[in-house]
Order: C-alpha cells, then sequence, then structure tokens
C-alpha cells in the first residue's frame, strides 16, 4: 500500500502504535488479532498487520472533517484496521487516485504532444 508520509505528521509511527494498544491489538470493525493467520479470498496464507485509518470523524462543534486529512489525528477520528478492512475502507480514495494519475498522464501527453508542435 503505498503512503505518502509527507501527508502525515512526523510522530505517526507513535499516534498509529497508541491507537492499535487502544484497540487491543484487534481490527476494530473485524476483531482479527494483530499476527493471527487468515486466509485470503486467493487461497493464500498470511498473517494480520493492523494499521491505522483515518475516519473523516465530524468534530464535536458538528464541521465535517476529511478522511485524507492525515493530520487529524484525533483519537475518534483514528482507527486500527487489519488488511482487509483497510483496504475496503480506502478503496474509493484508490479509485480517485487511480483516476487523478490517468488524468494526470493525460496531460502529461498532452503537453508533450503540443511541445512537439511547436518545435516543428
Ligand atoms: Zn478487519
Amino acid at each position: 500500500m503505498g503512503m505518502d508520509r509527507q501527508r502525515y505528521p512526523p510522530n505517526w509511527a507513535e499516534i498509529s502504535r497508541a491507537a492499535r494498544e487502544r484497540a487491543g491489538w484487534r481490527c476494530q470493525w473485524c476483531g482479527a488479532a494483530q499476527g493471527e493467520e487468515r486466509v485470503s479470498t486467493a487461497g493464500k496464507r498470511y498473517q494480520v498487520v493492523l494499521t491505522v485509518a483515518h475516519l473523516g470523524t465530524p468534530f464535536p462543534d458538528g464541521r465535517p472533517a476529511d478522511k485524507r486529512d492525515k493530520q487529524d489525528c484525533r483519537p475518534e477520528n483514528l482507527a486500527a484496521l487489519c488488511q482487509r478492512c483497510h483496504l475496503r475502507y480506502d478503496i474509493d480514495e484508490h479509485v480517485e487516485h487511480a483516476r487523478q494519475t490517468r488524468w494526470r498522464k493525460q496531460r502529461e501527453a498532452q503537453l508533450e504532444a503540443g511541445q512537439l508542435l511547436l518545435f516543428e
């Protein structure tokens, strides 16, 4: 899972560890324990590794939060999740990222084509 560390606070490792400790080292959604062996849908054995997701939990005053804001480390905004739950949760973000990458590549190709035309 590619993760852009620039978007995270410098002490993310500590924050993330504290969140997993609070969760008792279990996935907060499906209950899988850190290190537990599981079998993927493809039949492959793997160990559960908990990672911490940003939920986008609204602020107490009702302001909406942005789940893409990785600086928002309020405990209620974080959840320790297994790979399966985290991927499921982030899937819309992955789709959006893929869409943006495609768009950027198209733009770059157009720009290159434009430059080539300029030098003809
Ligand atoms: Zn889970």
